[in-house]
């Protein structure tokens, strides 16, 4: 049994069963182990207390008090797809399940809006609302897997927010149960209000550091047209990434707007065989359109932009069934990027458009540099992609290499204004990256924000800040 010695007394799991006699705890070694870190590769904490999984946010509201009683952290956990370290387990933590809160409350057509538990998958919350006719916009290439919110407390991104924008552009209202077990709405679930500051702006994205979120109300959308899409391939990497710049600043904004560059494309045909993926380009651009109006003129502006900017061929993916051909192999590409060298690590930095080029041309001199292999790809409309960097795991030091280069390319993008995380968090991960993302008056004042939120530190302790 772990005991927790914290600023008032000794705390042990039996002491939380006497004290919170209705809330399921678990502290089997088996348990401790299945929660104590994510898909990163940080380790989290070999001694947690205990795995709390509530069913109601009353029950959060009775845990969270008492942690914050006795000063033990509490780190919130959806289904640990993160890839940053944020749900990690620290010392002592009580690792805080939320997946048994799993219910869908309400989807209304008429305020298209959807109500449900953070425990959700965020594919079935999308399901639901298709039932409805209507559509929830993010679609983290984890929706399958990751919980509703997990995502809101990264504000995931994924292919389509070009168009839609990250979750917290979806996220119209929370219910949240604050450090100190107070349970609070953050606003009305109405469209328009201006009738105080942006709170739900402020805990979407917050890692689990500010508040539990309890209830998410998600905003709908009518459903949009069958997608269909462009594929432009491209005999250089500046063409490419040349087009995907002219194509989201032009009128007609895709639904999605992916990049890979030649070598991603080296990997996919390494890892399957069988697909049909192009040799010999340097470059691959897919533009989709979901418009119901309008999707024809959007396809041949597509093709017409490809072509100026230097495409050697475009081929149509004209039906759904043609288009998820191509973005299944699109959804292959993490998975094959091991093909490359035998080893490789992936990164997630955003940077302004207009640096794409740039940045894209510095990666041969890095991949001399670190003895390594950079390949680019990901969402190049967003200006944020996902650098693999591939490494010969028989050489000694190729690892730590690979991961000095994907530092050194988070750096980079800060150096060119831009972000070392587009869309998967600080967590552990990012955090030597903090003091090169924001001015430190901008960093002063969100750790003051925390401190406001949760003056004992209570919450997700040594993660984002
Ligand atoms: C195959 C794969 C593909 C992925 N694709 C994408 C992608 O396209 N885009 C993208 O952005 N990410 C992607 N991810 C990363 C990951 O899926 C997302 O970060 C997701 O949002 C995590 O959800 P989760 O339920 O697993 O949360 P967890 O990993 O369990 O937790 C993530 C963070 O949320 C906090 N948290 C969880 N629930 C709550 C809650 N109810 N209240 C407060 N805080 C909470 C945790 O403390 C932690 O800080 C991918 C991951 C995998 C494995």
């Amino acid at each position: 049994m772990t005991t927790v010695r914290t600023e008032t007394a000794a705390v042990t799991t039996e002491a939380m069963r006497a004290a919170l006699p209705d809330l399921e705890l678990d502290d089997s070694p088996a348990t401790l182990e299945a929660h104590r870190t994510d898909r990163s590769s940080m380790p989290g904490s070999d001694h947690p207390l205990v795995v709390a999984r509530p069913d109601s946010a009353e029950q959060v509201s009775a845990l969270l008090s008492y942690a914050n009683g006795h000063r033990i952290p509490v780190v919130p956990q959806g289904t640990l797809t993160g890839v940053a370290g944020a749900a990690s387990a620290s010392d002592g933590a009580i690792l805080l399940d939320l997946t048994r809160m799993n219910r869908i409350l309400r989807v209304s057509r008429e305020d298209m809006i959807a109500v449900a538990q953070p425990g959700v998958i965020v594919s079935d919350l999308a399901e639901a609302a298709a039932a409805e006719g209507l559509f929830y916009a993010p679609d983290p290439a984890s929706a399958q897997i990751a919980t509703l919110g997990g995502t809101v407390a990264t504000n995931a991104g994924g292919m389509r927010c070009i168009k839609y924008g990250v979750t917290r552009e979806s996220v119209r209202s929370l219910e949240v149960v604050l450090a100190d077990g107070t349970i609070m709405s953050t606003r009305p679930r109405t469209v328009k209000t201006v009738g105080g500051l942006d709170l739900t702006g402020l805990i979407v994205g917050s890692e689990g550091t500010l508040a539990v979120v309890t209830e998410v109300t998600v905003r709908l959308l009518a459903a949009p047209g069958p997608e269909r899409g462009v594929l432009g391939l491209f005999p250089t990497l500046t063409e490419g990434l040349t087009a995907t710049n002219r194509i989201a600043s032009g009128a007609r904004t895709p639904s999605r707007l992916e990049f890979m560059d030649g070598l991603c494309l080296q990997a996919l045909r390494n890892h399957l065989p069988d697909a049909d993926i192009p040799a010999g380009a340097n470059a691959w651009v897919l533009a989709v359109t979901d418009a119901h109006d309008g999707a024809e003129e959007d396809l041949a502006s597509y093709e017409t932009t490809l072509l100026r900017a230097g495409a050697s061929s475009v081929h149509r993916a004209a039906t759904a069934e043609e288009l998820e051909e191509v973005l299944s192999v699109r959804r292959r590409l993490q998975p094959s990027a091991k093909s490359l060298r035998g080893g490789s690590v992936e990164g997630d930095i955003g940077v302004p458009r207009s640096t794409l080029v740039d940045f894209a041309a510095r990666m041969p001199g890095l991949s001399e540099r670190f003895g390594v292999t950079i390949a680019l790809g990901g969402h190049a409309g967003d200006g944020n992609l996902h650098p693999i960097v591939a490494f010969d795991p028989s050489d000694p030091g190729a690892h730590a290499r690979a991961e000095e280069a994907l530092r050194t390319l988070s750096r980079l993008a800060q150096e060119m204004g831009g972000t070392m995380s587009g869309e998967h968090g600080v967590g552990l991960e990012k955090l030597p990256f903090l003091d090169t993302e924001m001015a430190p008056e901008a960093l002063n004042l969100q750790r003051r924000i925390k401190q406001l939120f949760d003056p004992n530190g209570i919450l997700n302790p040594g993660k984002k800040f």
